[in-house]
């Protein structure tokens, strides 16, 4: 019996709590699953996980609502015949060989996932560019921290975070820039808060041009313009340099290219950087006097900073500034990346990027020799691939004849979105592995293949600071799921490479991948000198694990050697770098903004990025209504002066275009952003709306050095549509949306039906649609109950059969007059009788339907009811939680509840207007 198990009683009634990690963002929280008949019960922070000791946000915590196995999928199919195993696996490994025959190994493409584990992803690389020899293998990370990666190898020599989570408690100046990290990171989040409030001393400072909920921990916001981060830390470090604050032994005895790095920055006044960023002179200058006179600091950056057609350097501005402080390389110091995916970290490790091979190695001949060494390969890859936009580039063109796809949907995440999915569909071959059955991206496949999902698979996850976790296989595959690196093995092997894929478990994976980290590297066997052909990712002394030790494994911070068995907490301790003098590399560059400009038929900046409750491209989230009741719909947040000029209300509906193509979206009014600029999530996909694919706004503008897109800042245009009649529907089955300008989803509980919201420019003829509605699905007999009011277009009907409820349809004018999404998703909770139904329709049944914006997700606690508090006398964000429990068990809400707390104080009036964070 494993000590991760407290009873390994999984087919019984007992209930089993089994150590796992969360699959959602980079954080990479500990998890305890509670299993009981093969069902997941519960989740619940793992106490002892060093990640989070014991806390979850809303998305983890609800981690156990999105499992079952409705819509997954479940059978191996071609061309939409499900087929065998041996048929799909044969045909796969057919269709490879041929093309690598007729086109070379080139026109083969794989697309990785920050979602697959860590043994997935070696295998794919190990399939791809050992034995086939395609270096064509580029993943969805590309879009999340690429830019992150470039920075710390032109600064260290290697992909390597300094820091750890602890040194977020440990700093005295917190520096967030470029993300959002109450919404995006919540884990960390609390953490911070927990630090400031034990170390009130300790400063935080947010760069962001938003006034996010992250902003609620700052003592200084510096609301920047857009894409203007390097400027400031340029101006930083001119500053640093002109006022005494350069650490001048660090500079001189573990640094090079000082020298060259001030002079592109001379002349980088406060008063020439606040010009150029739009901040004020006086704010700046608060900003450097802190970091000039505080020795512990950390720079915590995401894909705000990373997401740029500049982002490399962006890092390296950063990185220039630790440098010239000694700051790095001790506790509470040093430029901390964080990965957005939960194993974004786990793909750099194994070469997961198109530019990189395993084990941190790259495609220098000696690099290429020792991998293929190793693996004994028959075909190495001799040069880098194609990165993600040059790879769809090309598989539009038609010089990419086969793609393979795993856990990703890059027709929706993808910048043009809309070129990315034609080229998928014009593709001859596009094999899809997924846990899901229906994203945008298996509607291209001709090869479907159903990969195990996040409680069935089992590996290892690598977090953002190089914390290695064990991801535990916890329920029976649905369906005739598989692991993604048993799917890969059986295809390699009947590709005709027999040798090399002999995995019995993910364990024989990991243990390989582990040795291969460890050949022909010198780093961590009593070295006192990083010599740069020795590599900091080494994990060799987990390279003989038994089963059962693998099983067991617990958190360890990569490098894992004879010198550190435990794990590193902390890098660069003895200011030894991993380049050819041992020393960190300062970096020159010309800061730089955003490359497309603002016009008078674009007039708006477009920024794109993450909501609070739902994680990438919404397959597994929207699987949990709890969490579609903060957000349920795509959104576009503008300020209320800028709606104004374009006579938009809260919650109209806006046509949302750039030069890449237009949306649709529901108009959100807040102050957090300033005038003209404008913020859409990333998650919606055609499977949740009508047209809401945010990327297929945004241009393939990259990059130049790491080949990330530039997705925070596209210039755009809106205009307001004019909707006659919205409507609510909640239904069992799937209604037909043809004839609506606009609709959005979300689904019930397992699968037991749908609420959508739809909007047309014309009157609706909803006995029409009733009818239809009955002889598509074929539901006799279909009665209904009516109420309308012609005055307002309020029209509302309850239909059942002879046993239940089974549509019901509110519509009305006005958006705002619909009932709210949580009364929707529990009417078909109610156990209904037939008298009852008036009562919904017109009575107090229809008029609890409106609470307002479901703020805690956890106690399901609205902002009315969290307003009427306040008012009531409540004076805090811990006085609300006493009183109605909301911000007591994730926290993730803490901030919107502190912003509404605020919002009364200032303006009691305006407390129901003043308040929207995004
Ligand atoms: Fe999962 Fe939330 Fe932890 Fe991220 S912060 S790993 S989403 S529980």
């Amino acid at each position: 019996m494993s000590n991760n198990r407290q009873t390994d009683n999984l087919s019984n009634n007992t209930t089993c709590s089994v150590k796992t990690t969360c699959p959602y963002c980079g954080v990479g929280c500990g998890v305890d699953a509670n299993i009981k008949n093969q069902k997941m019960i519960a989740v619940s922070g793992d106490t002892k996980h060093p990640a989070n000791y014991g806390k979850l946000c809303v998305k983890g915590s609800a981690l156990h609502e999105t499992m079952g196995d409705h819509e997954r999928l479940l059978y191996p199919s071609i061309n939409g015949q499900q087929v065998d195993w041996p048929t799909a696996i044969a045909a796969t490994a057919d269709k490879l060989n041929s093309i690598r025959l007729e086109h070379g190994p080139d026109a083969i493409a794989f697309y990785l996932s920050g979602q697959l584990l860590t043994e997935d992803y070696y295998v794919a690389n190990k399939l791809a560019k050992g034995f086939i020899g395609t270096a064509n293998v580029d993943t969805n990370s590309r879009l999340c921290m690429s830019s992150a990666v470039a920075g710390y190898k032109r600064a260290f020599g290697s992909d390597a975070v300094p820091c750890n989570y602890q040194d977020l408690e440990q700093c005295d100046l917190l520096i967030i820039t470029g993300s959002n990290a109450a919404w995006t990171h919540p884990v960390l989040y609390q953490r911070m808060v927990a630090a400031k409030r034990n170390n009130p001393s300790m400063k935080i400072v947010v760069i962001d041009p938003r006034r996010t909920a992250t902003c609620d921990l700052a003592d200084l916001h510096l609301p920047l313009a857009p894409g203007s981060d390097a400027f400031i830390f340029n101006g930083l470090l001119n500053y640093l340099a002109n006022t005494d604050g350069l650490n001048k032994t660090y500079i001189a005895e573990h640094t090079e290219g000082f020298q060259q790095a001030l002079t592109p920055v001379d002349g980088h006044s406060i008063d020439w950087v606040a010009e150029k960023t739009g901040l004020s002179t006086a704010d700046l200058k608060q900003f450097y006097q802190w970091y000039k006179t505080t020795e512990k600091t950390i720079t915590f950056y995401s894909m705000g900073v990373n997401q740029s057609s500049s982002g490399t350097d962006k890092c390296n501005a950063i990185i220039n500034c630790h440098l010239a402080t000694g700051s790095i390389g001790k506790a509470g110091a040093g430029p901390f990346s964080i990965t957005g995916q939960p194993n974004a970290m786990g793909g750099r490790e194994v070469g997961g990027l198109a530019n990189m091979l395993a084990a941190h190695m790259d495609y220098s001949p000696q690099h290429i020799k020792t991998v293929g060494d190793f693996w004994q390969a028959e075909n190495m890859a001799q040069h880098a691939g194609l990165k993600a936009v040059d790879l769809f580039d090309e598989l539009a063109l038609g010089n990419i004849k086969a793609i393979w796809i795993m856990g990703t949907n890059p027709a929706v995440s993808m910048p043009n979105a809309n070129k990315v999915k034609a080229a998928l569909e014009h593709c001859d071959t596009v094999i899809v592995s997924d846990c899901v059955a229906q994203t945008d991206t298996t509607a291209t496949a001709n090869i479907l293949l159903p990969a195990m999902g996040w409680a069935e698979k089992s590996g290892t996850v690598t977090n953002s600071e190089r914390r290695i976790s064990r991801q535990r296989g916890l329920l029976n595959a649905a369906g005739e799921a598989r692991a993604d690196w048993w799917i890969m093995s059986q295809v390699a092997q009947q590709m005709g490479f027999l040798n090399g894929f002999n995995y019995q478990s993910p364990r024989d994976v990991f243990v390989e991948h582990a040795a291969l980290s460890a050949y022909e590297n010198s780093y961590g066997q009593t070295t006192t000198h990083k010599q740069q052909s020795s590599r900091l990712f080494n994990i060799g002394l987990l390279s003989e694990l038994s089963e059962l030790e693998y099983d067991q494994l617990r958190p360890m911070q990569w490098p894992i050697t004879t010198d550190a068995p435990s794990g590193t907490r902390r890098l660069f301790t003895d200011n030894q770098f991993n380049t050819a003098s041992g020393k960190a590399q300062f970096v020159p560059l010309t800061a730089q903004l955003p490359q497309q400009r603002l016009s008078k038929k674009f007039p708006l900046a477009l920024n794109t990025g993450r909501i609070r409750d739902q994680w990438h491209t919404m397959t597994r989230t929207a699987r949990s209504p709890r969490l579609l009741e903060h957000t349920d719909c795509p959104t576009l947040t503008i300020n209320p002066s800028t709606a104004k000029q374009y006579n938009l209300q809260q919650g109209d509906l806006v046509n949302l275009a750039t030069r890449s193509g237009s949306v649709q979206v529901i108009a959100e009014l807040s102050h957090a952003m300033a005038p003209q600029h404008t913020f859409m999530p990333m998650h919606w996909s055609d499977q949740y709306a009508s047209n809401a694919r945010v990327d297929s706004l945004i241009a393939p503008i990259i990059d130049p050095i790491s080949g990330q897109p530039e997705f925070k800042y596209t210039p755009a245009q809106i205009n307001k549509i004019d909707v006659m009649t919205w409507a609510s529907i909640v239904t069992h089955q799937p209604i037909n949306c043809d004839e609506f300008l606009y609709w959005h989803k979300s689904d019930l509980k397992q699968g037991t039906g749908y609420v959508y919201q739809v909007a047309s420019i014309k009157p609706f003829n909803w006995q029409k649609f009733i009818s239809a509605h009955a002889t598509t699905n074929n539901i006799k007999p279909l009665a209904f109950e009516q109420f309308s009011n012609s005055n307002e277009q309020d029209e509302r009907f309850i239909c059942y059969t002879e046993s239940a409820v089974e549509l019901a349809i509110y519509s009305h004018s006005s958006r705002e007059r619909l009932p709210k999404i949580s009364w929707l998703q529990a009417l078909f909770e109610k156990s209904l009788m037939a008298s009852s139904y008036w009562a919904l329709l017109t009575g107090e049944d229809y008029k609890q339907c409106n609470s307002g914006k479901m703020i805690c997700s956890c106690f399901k606690i609205s902002q009315e009811r969290i307003v009427d508090a306040i008012e009531s006398g409540a004076h805090s964000s811990s006085e609300l939680g006493t009183e109605l429990k909301c911000g007591t068990n994730c926290g993730s809400c803490i901030p919107e509840l502190n912003t509404l707390v605020k919002a009364h104080q200032q303006q009691p009036d305006a407390i129901e207007s003043a308040f929207h964070l995004a």
